[in-house]
């Protein structure tokens, strides 16, 4: 028997081990544990933001019903924390006194909130906040409400998912950010500026381009300090000021750690018998704060363990970044960097201050390299799908990005999209999980949501679950063979 460990039952580490049971049924062949620090089964980080605004619960986000773990002979030490790898022996040791060895271990330990260095800021101040976990989230609930003062420590994507949050459990809000314009890593200034007027017409406070470097308490509350000298009482702090890879475990095994744990195309490190994925992980000098790479890795991972494909690479995941934020619509992926007068680059962008819409895209022969969307949903899951599957741009590009009608461009409609498409990022489902749910007996965009969470997220692929719904109604030939199980897949190369 093989036992495979894994350190992290974050998103990397729980896709792992279902990876590598689809892959291996029986558990007296392969065996996987896995261990996780927190307190409760894996789930879905990336929803928490719909958990603080209020929108689902704590537990709507687990990945799986609690039992199904059990039942497909994954065993998972939920709350232990491995404290230590033996690797001359081949053994993790665990803060409960478990010592246990392992063939292949994985680290899929995830990210830290970097916490800013301020004056006065106590570590065990429960007002003072950050935003990565289920208990974090219940920290922020409980502090913030009608008219309490909350103040957001960065405006990248996390801060403004939180801000927002607080917003409709109402707070008031401020965010503050070092930067010229919030998101900046996504987003150009133009963009950045435009979202900054969305921010402001919402009733959040920004103030850009400052940084907070003192908290005082006294009797009257906290006030949080800036580098200008402002002053903010606040009844809350939540820093979203970044996020540090997890890599002591790495480290203290000599393993090669830069910014993440360095890894090579097979996700191995460079100590024998030890792997890495997910957010912990820099792949050819690229630390990933998405959940979509961890997921590929992870199924390379399992094909080169389980001998499924002992030659599996990953070769990068080009990021796509959506904010899930009630009443603001905003994607960005690729590299969103050129001006409109790059002379490598056509770049084309539309934008509408006043109604907060604003719209980017950077082409590279015919084929889209970066696009900003902000207040344009109709035409997200378009522009997302030809990015992701690098199809042709159509001739038309303004028509494309203004979503004119009876501009649809045939490569992304349902039929023209591989099985892989990612439709739904926030549960990462492809177009294959929808048809093979489809087949299931999903007939309905409800259905469809129940067998596989798909638009239950932020709800941006809604649309495109509509028109994959439709398309199978009308196409799919089980339609009219449902009680026929021998019938082959006619689309299984398309599906
Ligand atoms: C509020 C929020 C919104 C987000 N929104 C998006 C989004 O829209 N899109 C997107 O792509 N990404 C988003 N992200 C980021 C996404 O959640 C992460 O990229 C993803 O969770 C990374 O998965 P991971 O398994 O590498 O790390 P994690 O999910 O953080 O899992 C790591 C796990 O390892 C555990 N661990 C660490 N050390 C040990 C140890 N020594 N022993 C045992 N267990 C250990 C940790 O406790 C943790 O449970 C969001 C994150 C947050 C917090």
């Amino acid at each position: 028997m093989t036992r495979v460990v894994i350190v992290g039952n974050g998103m990397a580490g729980a896709r792992l081990a279902e990876e590598l049971r689809r892959r291996e049924r029986d558990p007296a062949r392969l065996g996987i544990v896995v261990f996780g620090a927190e307190p409760r089964a894996a789930y879905n980080r990336i929803l928490l933001s719909n958990v603080l605004a209020g929108s689902i619960t704590a537990r709507d986000t687990r990945l799986r019903p609690d039992d199904w773990w059990a039942r497909n002979g994954v065993d998972v030490r939920v709350g232990v924390r491995v404290t230590g790898i033996d690797t001359a022996t081949r053994t993790v040791h665990g803060d409960d006194g478990t010592a246990l060895g392992y063939d292949e271990l994985v680290l899929a330990t995830g990210s830290v909130p970097f916490v800013p260095r301020i004056e006065g800021m106590a570590a065990d101040d429960t007002h003072v906040v950050a935003f990565r976990t289920v208990e974090d989230c219940e920290r922020i609930a409980e502090a913030a409400g009608r008219g309490r003062r909350a103040v957001v420590l960065g405006g990248g994507l996390l801060g403004l998912e939180a801000a927002r949050g607080l917003l409709l459990r109402g707070a008031d809000v401020t965010v503050v950010h070092p930067k010229a314009v919030p998101m900046e890593r996504q987003l150009d200034d133009g963009g950045g500026r435009v979202l900054t007027r969305v921010l402001t017409g919402l009733g959040v406070q920004v103030l850009l381009g400052r940084r907070a470097v003192a908290l005082r308490r006294d009797h009257t509350g906290r006030t949080l300090v800036l580098g200008d000298g402002t002053e903010l009482p606040a009844d809350l702090v939540v820093f979203t000021a970044g996020i540090r890879p997890a890599t002591e475990l790495a480290a203290a095994v000599g393993a090669t750690v830069e910014h993440g744990i360095v890894v090579d195309d097979a996700l191995h490190t460079d100590v024998p018998h030890v792997w890495a994925i997910g957010e912990c992980a820099q792949h050819r000098g690229e630390v990933y704060g998405l959940v979509q790479p961890g997921w590929e890795q992870a199924e390379v991972v399992a094909d080169r363990i389980t001998g499924a494909d002992a030659a599996a690479e990953y070769h990068g995941t080009p990021p796509v970044t959506r904010l899930k934020a009630h009443d603001i619509d905003l994607a960005s992926m690729g590299d969103v960097g050129a001006d409109l007068h790059d002379g490598e680059h056509e770049v084309l962008t539309v934008a509408d201050p006043a109604r907060g819409r604003y719209a980017k895209l950077v082409v590279a022969d015919e084929r889209i390299v970066g696009a900003v969307l902000l207040g344009s949903p109709d035409v997200v899951g378009t522009v997302t799908q030809m990015f992701d599957a690098k199809l042709p741009v159509p001739h038309d590009r303004m028509a494309l990005l203004t979503g004119r009608p009876g501009t649809s461009v045939e490569s992304v409609s349902p039929a023209g999209m591989p099985g892989s498409a990612v439709i739904c990022r926030c549960n990462s489902v492809t177009k294959s999980s929808l048809t093979g749910a489809w087949r299931a007996g999903a007939r309905s965009v409800a259905a469809l949501a129940t067998a596989t969470r798909a638009t239950t997220g932020c709800g941006g692929c809604g649309s495109t679950v509509e028109g994959i719904c439709e398309w199978l109604r009308t196409t799919d030939p089980q339609n009219e063979h449902d009680e026929d199980t021998t019938q082959p897949a006619r689309k299984e190369g398309a599906a």
